[in-house]
């Protein structure tokens, strides 16, 4: 049985081939195949549980109406983890009807009880941390400690928002009238679509569910195609937690048919809103197919970071936000330091200083083992582009002060990445690089670092380091962002609003602003008092 299971793994046979045995036996065929399994398939073997090979509408686990599946794959081996559901237009549409039958309930329960069923949420994703993490590593790649990390982060959103439930206060309005009394009440808007990208896929779920669940929506969710695993976990955390059915809804599908998916939630009149994070290329064709039916639509998409080192800085400090902000999820999140621009004076230090934390700090490998700190980027094509960023850069006339190759593990590794004498004509200054190559600009004046800072059509997040308090107050209220780090380059939290201006999106996710992206406001006039 022991090599049944090596086989499995080393063979791309996808570990699903364990959940067609019934439940009472899975226990078993895992625990004796256990002094064999290499140790990256550890993790997902003691999460077997929560791999769940259907999809989730209505209360229900199914399968597509083809029976068509689409395989998970483990970017740091390769290894096939199993398969989910590959639907499309009809399994979307009977998503939609079943969150839009359970809308007409959902909306009508009090706070209390939706902010008791979010606590429940929390605690059990609280007591399942550890089993949601290796989930995540196994079919996303980032360190376990990152991955625990999310799964963290992910249920604060549970936590939040079941308090968040109780304080959705309307607003009593002082009447010009003495016959008449005003009143702004708020109300769940409906069903909500929401559409999530792979480099989040517990938190970015939890963001979005968790505020509308609260407001008295139900929700129909779209993981992405390389994480669909994290997404029905929740779910199946979601129906324990005592969730009726058709309120939380997972539709998995393959990126050839995510299109189709799209296009249900967002012409659908059943659906009310759509709450979308990833890339701003896909945002602008949701926010296109929403006009007809004129929906409200929130965006969290890419951003192009500055990270600005003024000479007055600390530079230690600003060495450790670098190196947190640049190299977090090997550099594949969306607040990423992408453009890292130092005054002259200190431009030659920070590079020096920067180049030594990579080598001594950085170590590239499996997510699961212990030591690493920067996993593999999410498949193939996040690898070519990555390379492609660097090879331009260099052509133009950088210099690779460390990294610049695909690592020799293989796969999908990437080297930590060290690039100087970059210029703004380079596309990894126009572009997000989405992967762990940091390339350092110099600049002169402050005039100049906001002038290039500003220049994208992108603001999602902008960090800068000094320790002048009036540059400091001049440079947050100038930079066209959303959200600012001075002297810190790790800002997210569950309290803050997270959002970006320009092409980075529309709306704010997160604390007390997240959940009216989901409510109406509603004016009631009474006459004749
Ligand atoms: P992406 O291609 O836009 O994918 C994101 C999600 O959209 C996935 O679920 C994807 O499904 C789906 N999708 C793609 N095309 C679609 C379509 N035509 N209709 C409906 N759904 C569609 O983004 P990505 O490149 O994977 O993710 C990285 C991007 O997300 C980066 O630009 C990053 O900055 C951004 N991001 C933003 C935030 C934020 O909060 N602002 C957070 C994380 C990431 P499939 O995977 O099945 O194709």
């Amino acid at each position: 049985m022991a090599a049944t299971w090596y086989g499995l793994m080393c063979s791309r046979l996808p570990l699903a081939s364990l959940l067609h045995f019934p439940k009472s036996v899975r226990p078993v065929l895992i625990r004796v195949t256990m002094d064999r399994v290499p140790a990256a398939a550890e993790g997902v073997r003691s999460a077997s549980s929560f791999l769940h090979d259907k999809a989730y509408i209505n209360g229900k686990w199914v399968t597509a109406d083809s029976g068509a599946t689409i395989e998970v794959v483990n970017p740091s081996t390769g290894a096939v983890l199993g398969t989910v559901p590959d639907m499309g237009e009809a399994e979307a549409q009977s998503a939609v009807d079943a969150a839009y039958k359970a809308f007409q309930t959902w909306k009508d329960t009090t706070a209390k009880e939706r902010s008791a069923l979010l606590r429940k949420l929390f605690n059990l994703i609280e007591e399942n941390k550890q089993e949601l993490a290796k989930l995540l590593t196994a079919e996303m790649g980032k360190p376990l400690a990152e991955a625990l990390g999310e799964v963290n982060y992910g249920s604060s959103f549970a936590e939040w928002y079941a308090e968040e439930a109780r304080r959705v206060y309307g607003d009593v309005i002082p009447t010009p009238m003495k016959s008449r009394r005003l009143l702004a009440l708020k109300q769940p808007i409906g069903v909500a679509g929401m559409i999530t990208p792979w480099n989040f896929p517990n938190a970015m779920i939890t963001r979005k569910a968790c505020a509308a669940l609260a407001a008295g929506c139900t929700t129909v969710i779209k993981p992405a195609e390389d994480t669909p695993y994290s997404a029905l976990a929740l779910a199946e955390l979601a129906d324990k937690a005592g969730f009726p059915p058709g309120v939380v809804n997972i539709v998995t599908s393959s990126r050839t048919k995510s299109a189709e998916v799209g296009k249900v939630l967002c012409s659908s009149p059943l659906v009310a809103t759509i709450s979308f994070t990833g890339s701003t290329n896909t945002g602008k064709i949701l926010l296109k197919q929403s006009a007809d039916t004129v929906k409200r639509v929130s965006l969290e998409l890419g951003g192009n970071a500055p990270f600005i080192v003024f000479d007055s800085a600390d530079l230690d400090m600003a060495i450790t936000g670098a190196m947190a902000c640049k190299f977090r999820c090997s550099g594949q999140t969306c607040v990423c330091a992408n453009r890292i621009m130092v005054q002259e004076g200190i431009y030659d230090q920070f590079v020096d200083k920067f180049a030594k934390a990579i080598e001594k700090e950085l170590v590239v490998g499996d997510g699961f083992d212990g030591s690493t700190t920067q996993g593999p980027l999410i498949n193939k094509a996040a690898l070519t582009k990555v390379d492609e960023h660097v090879q331009d850069a260099v052509s133009k006339g950088a210099k690779v002060v460390t990294g610049g190759k695909f690592h020799e593990k293989g796969g999908n590794f990437y080297q930590p990445t060290l690039l100087r004498d970059v210029t703004t004509e380079m596309r990894c200054l126009k572009e997000e690089i989405f992967g762990p190559v940091a390339p350092v600009v110099k600049f002169k004046t402050e005039e100049e670092a906001l002038a290039v800072a500003n220049s994208v059509n992108t603001g999602l997040a902008g960090y800068f380091y000094s320790k002048d308090l009036s540059q400091i107050w001049r440079v947050a209220e100038k930079l066209e962002v959303g959200i600012v780090g001075v002297n810190e380059g790790v800002v997210s939290g569950v309290e803050i609003p997270f959002g970006g201006v320009k092409e980075s999106g529309l709306g704010r996710e997160g604390g007390k602003f997240g959940i009216d992206e989901y409510l109406e406001i509603k004016y009631v006039c009474m006459g004749g008092v």
